[in-house]
This record gives C-alpha cells, sequence and structure tokens, in this order.
C-alpha cells in the first residue's frame, strides 16, 4: 500500500469502515460503508487533513447511495423553486451528483442546509454548478466528453496520484532545480519553459508562433535536447491563447498521456480555439496539426485548479494558480520546487491594472525566489496610456465613421479584449456618450463570452455582480448580435447601415476578420480599429507598418485589395501589462524575489526591462534566449 494512505488509515478510528482509497491527481479520496461516519465523523477526518497537509475528501461507498432515479426525485423536491435546478447528473463511479442551478447560492441553502440535506436522505455528495446566462455549446460537449468518459477519468486521476505518492519518501539524490526556455525567449509566440529537478519534468505552456504559418519557428523547440516527451510529468498551462497553449493537442497526438494543469475556464476556451484552428484549416483544404481526437484527449486529461488552491503535481512539485489579470482564467504559475528548496513563478501573460473584465494580477506568495516575467510592452517608449483616453478615442472614431455612413471593423483575439472592448461599448451607449447602433458579434467571440457568463467567480467583483443579475448582465444587452452564417455576414456587407463588427482573429491572419477586412478595405468611409498586439509577420502588422497594397491569393486566384479604409490603432486596452504595470509589479511583490527572468518580448524590449529591473531593485536579471537554461538551485 501507497505510504500516504497506510499512514490516513492508522489515524482513523475502526468504525470509520474504509472500503475504497483513491486518488483524484493529488486529492485522496476515501470510500466508507458507514451511514453514520459519512454523515457525522466530528473533526477527525479535519485532523488527518492537518497532520498529512493533504487534501482528503470521504465519500460514501457507492453501495450506500440512493438508486439514481430516486434520488433524482428527492433532490428536485428538497431544491426550492428560486434555484432554477436545470439538470441533475449523477456520476455513480464517485458517488457524486452534479446539480446545475440557476441561483447556486439558493441551491446550497443558507449555510449549506441543502446540501446537507440532500447528504442525509440520498447519500450521495451535492457539488453545485451555475447554469450560464449565455448557453454555450463548448462548456456542454466538453461536460459530455468527461461525461462519457468518466471510467477513464477515473483510472487516469487514479494513476496521477500514484505518480506523486508513490515515491513519497524525499530523494536522496544531488538536488538541483532548472528552467530552460524552449520558446518565448526573446520573442512573443511559441511560449514554452520546461522546469526540471533530479525527479520531475513539468512544461510550462506549449505555444505555437500565430505569426509564422509553418516552419521550424512556428513551434516551441522540443527537439532541445532536454526535453523527451516520454519523460513529461505535466503540463501547466496559464491561458487560454494560442501562442501558450496551441501545441498541447499536438503532444497529445504524439502518445502524450500525462495531466494538464489549468483553470477551468482555460480549459474550455483552449479546447474552443484548438476546434476553431481545425475548423480554419479544413476552410483553407489545410493539414491541421492535429486533429478532433486528440482535442478530446487533451479534455480527458485536463485538472482543473481554482486560483489559491494548493496541489502536488510531481513527488517534488507544489503547484498553485494565481490571478494574472490577462485574460478569462488566465493565471500566474508558481511552483514550490524541490521540496520548498526553490519558490518560483511564471507570470505567463499579465496586467496589473483592473479592467472591465478583471482584477489586477496578484502581487502576493507564500515565498518567492525566482519570477519568470513577460515583457510585450516592456521597453521604456511602451509606457500605456489611459484607459479612459483610449475608450473616448474609440467612441470618437465610431462617431466620424458613423457620420461617413461607414462600418467599424474591430479584428479581436476572441478572448479578452473581446470581452473588454463588448462592454466598453455597452456602456458607452447605455451611458449615452455613443449613439446607440448594431454591434455585431461573430460566432466564436460570442461562445467564448457564454463561458464568461459559466465563470463568474473568475471576473472581478462589479462585474459579477452585474452578472448575477438577469436585467443588469451587460453581455446580455440587445445592442449585441450574434452572427454565424456566410449569408448573415453578406447581409451586414450589403446593407447601407452603420455598425461595428467585432470579429477574430486579431492579426488579420485567418477567419471572418479577414473576410470582412477584405470587403470593406478599399471603401474609405469605412474604419478599421487595432486593439491588439500585432504579431511580426502577421498581415495585420504589414498594414500598421504602411502596407496599403494587398495580394490575396485564394484559390491559385490572385487579388489586390487596396487599403483605404481609415486605420485607427488603439493598443491602450492591451490586456498586457504596460512599461510601467511592469515595473510597479515587480516592486510590488511581496515577498521581494532574489531573481528575475525576462521573456515573452521582442529581444529589445526583453533586454530593455531586464536590465531598467536590474537598475531599479539592485535584482539579477537575465534574458534567457531560446534553448538557454538557467540553474535556479
Ligand atoms: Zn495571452
Ligand atoms: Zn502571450
Amino acid at each position: 500500500m501507497v505510504k500516504i494512505i497506510e499512514e490516513i488509515l492508522n489515524e482513523l478510528p475502526k468504525d470509520a469502515k474504509i472500503s475504497n482509497t483513491y486518488f483524484e491527481g493529488a486529492n485522496i479520496i476515501l470510500y466508507t460503508t458507514s451511514k453514520d461516519f459519512f454523515l457525522d465523523n466530528g473533526d477527525v477526518i479535519r485532523k488527518v487533513v492537518g497532520k498529512v497537509k493533504k487534501r482528503i475528501e470521504l465519500r460514501p461507498d457507492p453501495s450506500l447511495c440512493m438508486e439514481m432515479e430516486k434520488a433524482e426525485k428527492e433532490i428536485k423536491k428538497l431544491s426550492p423553486k428560486d434555484a432554477g435546478v436545470t439538470e441533475i447528473l449523477f456520476d455513480p463511479q464517485r458517488s457524486i451528483v452534479v446539480i446545475e442551478a440557476e441561483k447556486p447560492g439558493s441551491a446550497i441553502g443558507k449555510h449549506g442546509e441543502i446540501l446537507r440535506e440532500i447528504k442525509n436522505k440520498t447519500f450521495w455528495v451535492p457539488v453545485i454548478k451555475r447554469t450560464p446566462s449565455i448557453k454555450s455549446k463548448i462548456i456542454e460537449n466538453i461536460r459530455s466528453v468527461l461525461y462519457q468518459n468518466n471510467d477513464y477519468r477515473k483510472k487516469f486521476l487514479n494513476k496521477v496520484g500514484h505518480k506523486i505518492y508513490d515515491t513519497y519518501t524525499k530523494s536522496k539524490k544531488e538536488e538541483w532545480v532548472r528552467v530552460t526556455m524552449l520558446g518565448g525567449g526573446r520573442q512573443v509566440g511559441r511560449s514554452s519553459v520546461l522546469m526540471q529537478t533530479p525527479t520531475s519534468n513539468v512544461l510550462l505552456d506549449c505555444g505555437i508562433n500565430p505569426g509564422i504559418e509553418t516552419g521550424p519557428e512556428s513551434y516551441p523547440m522540443l527537439d532541445g535536447p532536454e526535453f523527451k516527451l516520454s519523460d513529461l510529468d505535466a503540463i501547466v498551462l496559464t491561458h487560454a491563447h494560442t501562442d501558450h497553449s496551441g501545441f498541447i493537442p499536438f503532444l497529445y497526438k504524439m502518445g502524450y498521456r500525462g495531466p494538464l494543469y489549468c483553470t477551468a475556464p482555460t480549459r474550455d476556451i483552449s479546447a474552443l480555439l484548438a476546434l476553431d484552428s481545425i475548423g480554419v484549416s479544413f476552410k483553407q483544404a489545410k493539414k491541421n496539426l492535429f486533429d478532433i481526437q486528440d482535442v478530446k484527449e487533451m479534455v480527458k486529461h485536463t485538472i482543473t485548479l481554482n486560483w489559491e488552491e494548493v496541489t502536488d503535481i510531481t513527488p517534488d512539485m507544489r503547484l498553485t494558480l494565481y490571478n494574472s489579470g490577462h485574460i478569462l482564467g488566465s493565471s500566474m504559475i508558481h511552483l514550490n520546487v524541490g521540496n520548498g528548496s526553490h519558490n518560483f513563478l511564471y507570470t505567463g501573460d499579465m496586467k496589473y491594472l483592473k479592467t472591465r473584465v478583471l482584477d489586477p494580477a496578484a502581487t502576493k506568495f507564500p515565498r518567492l525566489e525566482t519570477v519568470m516575467i513577460e515583457s510585450t510592452y516592456g521597453d521604456k517608449n511602451a509606457v500605456l496610456g489611459s484607459r479612459k483616453k483610449a475608450e473616448e478615442r474609440l467612441v470618437e472614431v465610431v462617431e466620424e465613421t458613423v457620420k461617413k455612413k461607414g462600418k467599424i471593423l474591430i479584428p479581436v483575439l476572441g478572448v479578452g479584449r473581446a470581452q473588454e472592448l463588448l462592454l466598453v461599448i455597452e456602456s458607452a451607449i447605455r451611458e449615452g456618450r455613443m449613439k446607440k447602433l448594431p454591434v455585431y458579434v461573430q460566432g466564436m467571440v460570442w461562445d467564448i463570452t457564454g463561458i464568461h457568463t459559466a465563470y463568474p467567480d473568475f471576473l472581478n467583483k462589479d462585474l459579477r455582480r452585474s452578472i448575477f443579475h438577469k436585467d443588469q448582465n451587460p453581455f446580455l444587452s440587445d445592442v449585441f448580435k450574434k452572427v454565424g452564417s456566410r449569408k448573415e455576414q453578406d447581409a451586414i456587407m450589403e446593407s447601407n447601415e452603420s455598425c461595428i463588427i467585432v470579429a477574430t482573429a486579431g492579426m488579420l491572419n485567418a477567419g471572418a476578420s479577414l473576410e470582412y477586412f477584405k470587403r470593406m478595405a478599399d471603401n474609405a468611409k469605412n474604419s478599421m480599429i487595432f486593439v491588439t498586439y500585432q504579431g511580426a509577420g502577421t498581415l495585420g502588422r504589414r498594414i500598421q507598418d504602411g502596407e496599403r497594397k494587398i495580394i490575396f491569393s485564394d484559390d491559385g486566384k490572385a487579388s489586390e485589395v487596396e487599403v483605404k479604409l481609415n486605420l485607427e490603432i488603439i493598443t491602450d486596452f492591451t490586456g498586457h501589462a504596460g512599461r510601467t504595470e511592469l515595473m510597479q509589479f515587480v516592486k510590488d511583490l511581496n515577498p521581494r524575489p532574489r531573481k528575475i527572468l525576462v521573456q515573452h518580448g521582442e529581444s529589445s524590449k526583453c533586454i530593455d526591462l531586464a536590465s531598467s529591473l536590474h537598475k531599479a531593485n539592485r535584482m539579477e536579471t537575465f534574458a534567457p534566449k531560446n534553448l538557454e537554461g538557467v540553474r535556479l538551485r
């Protein structure tokens, strides 16, 4: 028997009647055949948790669970009407019943009294989830993939637990910790960092380079000598942008079957982006890097964590995710490595300002020695203007274009800026600062907005509060119109009415934004507003740099588009921290780290930020190139 389980069982009284023990990742699950012990164990379990410092959950043995049909009736009877229960899903393998409700608070009851009653009467463990206010197909699909693979999931999670706990004793090898850049070193794109100790190999992010279509520089340098897929213990993902998440389904295609750790919204949006890339490739008659089955494998192997939930991921690494303020669910990765000997923070992409959607990145940690920070806007000249001014400029451009009877195209990344912008536009219209006009939200942006309403816990307090009230939910405003089909796109283009179109991709490299651009470009009445970073090599960047004659080749036919529309660049909406924020963030870090590694920025920006941080804080700083490794301990 695994040592940790032995230790736990020794602490429990005889009448606990533990019939089975399982791992769900690092969580330890005990099943009991004793009704009394399940319903009331005093603080026996709490005391054991305090002693072994692991998460332990007590569940009824499946033999105790009430028949599902009966239990469903009982749950419906016990749930108050105003809870708005929409779905009841049983997971008999784990003795868990998921109850989806419009008002989770009412479904839980005062001090959890309704949950307790459900437990008492049915001997199932109830878990309450919020019904999203905008229906999301991707969330439904992901839940059904997980549901259909319950059996596999249970075995997989148990295996993950064994890998963490089987070598529970301290390793006697000489201790060291090192990080290697496999991508994102002095560049924006293909972010990937390998973290190694004598016992563990963990990958932080694994993205593609959206600026380069195919070629050796499109993907992280997994052919580097340090990396071996078969030795990989875990992947941790900061957020759902393809420059961080885009290569992960390919690892599953290549046979990786280990865990992927991230927040639930990151899982959902990454899956959505991966499926979208398959769709885009299909339309362009190109072969995609991976297919639907590989995305399913990724979802099946994802272990979701909430912010500030501590979990072991290997025998000598403990992971905690913290808010990074960048997009929905985006996280900084904190790793307590080598049995606590080193504490490492990888910021991923971050924002250190409160936005309409999110709170600023966290700065307080239990311990901290090394920080790896992004530097998209890291150089001295990249000081961002105020958000208020950016909002005013946006309103001005819209008004000017409406006066000319033109249309406004805003290419977005789909996640993050898109929702921020929708909220800016909604509030400007609601407060009368902008004339009411239709805002066409293209398919995927809409889906991702739906995911926002499903995870209010990851939003800032103000937005969370308004989402809880149906009539105040800004995402449900009637100015927003969902556009899906080609026919609907045609109708918008053929109409004379002024409107705002919010569509992906953000750098015009593919997707609906490119289609709209081709049809709007040669009309000087129209406007296009860039609100996101335009990566080197993309069409967006070429236009931003002044190119005005664009040659397209569709199905072998070449066509030329002249860019006459009015181009506006408002980068101050960016989800990245500007120079001032980055400097302030490091200053505010608590505790103060000893070493800063700078990456995720063009070469000059990485070097500039590294040298400024060194001067300002007297800390050791370094901007590693790809394949450069740093020993942390
Ligand atoms: Zn990002
Ligand atoms: Zn990024």
